[in-house]
């Protein structure tokens, strides 16, 4: 019986664990949830269903919110409660399924408190990875990749030498603005934006998607699951989205791992490694899938790509600033504050202000994207929009 604290809960990929916990009662069992404020009705309801013991909220309104729905477990309010869930005695595995930077912290503190760590936060590797790897190694915490991408990848590479590969290459979907010119993306809205045309997600990871961040920010994560330097991470766009990525060896052979695309095959996979669930509904017809194609990324008409290529090239502070640029411009975004194309002009004139310096401390890292954050804040502002 594995015991699970879900940090994310209410998100997608909460939602996503929480399936697959169903599914497989006699080997799971969910200690503890952790959620923002905003689905209380929801989060109360997973309290319910999985019985469990700790549940932490963002604040103290929203610990009375639960309260008053009648939750019964040990509510931990504010920041230090998430913290606190992901260092829990009583768990086993921690999925680290927050959005954003928020995830950094209790990431940081399950992989301190040795756990093993579903991760699909990759923020927290973007901002942090050398500092989060180098303590994973200190404490024997395993951190295992819920991203569908690092997933295939990590599974394409078990059992081999390190020394034997080549290249990682990361498939995309290349989002809903695939195949269209920069100058045509202006005037994107949200609603298109948000409209993804293979996978169903939280919103800032779909305009990620739209915007090619999202391969970017897993070009970083993949450098630090996997040690691999920078010039040996590609991208293919693959808009069937059915090869999840692929590992090329130094013979020239390429091994991938192939699937629907449903983030709970990955997800079950975190939870369960080294072992497979049966997922018995979950399958690809490959006849009736056809065709599989690959092309070049557009880098021109989406840069966050290079950009996050640049900030992991750079090092230091900047993958930091990449990450808290980014999140602050999806925010301005999506609140209609900020058009498409200026999220990527943000992120390149928080880079180009930034004073890089080399990175030793989670602190760091979140001080670099707080940093980030209110250049962009003032950037928007100065746009007349803000
Ligand atoms: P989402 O927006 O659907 O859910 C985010 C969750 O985090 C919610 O439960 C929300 O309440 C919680 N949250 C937000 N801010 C919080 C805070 N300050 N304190 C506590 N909880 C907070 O996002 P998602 O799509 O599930 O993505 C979650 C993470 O997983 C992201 O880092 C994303 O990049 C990664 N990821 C998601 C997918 C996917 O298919 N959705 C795939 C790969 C990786
Ligand atoms: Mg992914």
């Amino acid at each position: 019986m594995r015991r699970l604290a879900v940090l994310g809960a209410t998100g997608s990929i909460g939602e996503s664990t929480l399936d697959v916990v169903r599914r497989f009662p006699d080997r799971f069992r969910v200690v503890a949830l952790a959620a923002g404020g905003r689905r209380i009705d929801r989060l109360a309801a997973q309290v319910r269903e999985t019985g469990a013991r700790w549940v932490a909220v963002p604040d103290e309104a929203a610990a009375e919110a639960l309260r008053s729905r009648g939750v019964t477990a040990e509510i931990l309010a504010g920041p230090e409660g998430l913290v606190q869930v992901a260092g829990l005695e009583e768990a086993d595995v921690v999925v680290s399924a927050v959005v954003g930077a928020a995830g950094l912290l209790p990431t940081y503190a399950a992989v301190l408190a040795g756990k093993t760590v579903a991760l699909a936060n990759k923020e927290s590797l973007v901002a942090a990875g050398e500092v989060v790897m180098a303590a994973a190694r200190r404490t024997g915490a395993r951190i295992l990749p819920v991203d569908s991408e690092h997933s295939a990848l990590f599974q394409a590479l078990e059992g081999r030498e390190p020394g034997q590969v080549r290249r990682l290459i990361l498939t995309a979907s290349g989002g809903p603005f695939r195949g269209r010119s920069r100058t045509s993306l202006a005037g994107v809205s949200v609603d298109q934006a948000l409209t993804h045309p293979n996978w169903s997600m939280g919103p800032k990871i779909t305009v990620d998607s739209a915007t090619l961040m999202n391969k970017g920010l897993e070009v970083i994560e993949a450098r630090w699951l996997f040690d691999v330097a920078a010039d040996r991470i590609d991208v293919a766009v693959h808009p069937e989205s059915i090869v999840h990525s692929l590992v090329e060896f130094v013979d020239g052979s390429l091994i991938a791992q192939l699937g629907p695309p449903d983030m709970r095959i990955p997800i079950a996979y975190a939870l369960s490694h080294p072992e497979r669930l049966p997922l018995p509904d979950l399958s690809v017809d490959l006849v009736r899938a056809g065709r599989l194609t690959f092309e070049e990324p557009d880098r021109e008409a989406f840069p966050c790509l290079d950009l996050a290529y640049e900030a992991l090239r750079a090092g230091g502070t900047v993958p930091a600033v990449l990450s808290g640029a980014n999140e602050e411009a999806v925010a301005a975004f999506l609140s209609r504050r900020l058009g498409f194309l200026e999220i990527a002009e943000a992120v390149a004139a928080a880079l180009e202000a930034h004073r890089p310096h080399a990175l030793t401390t989670v602190q760091g890292a979140l001080e670099a994207d707080l940093w980030a954050r209110r250049f962009v804040k003032g950037w928007v502002g100065r746009r007349g929009r803000g």
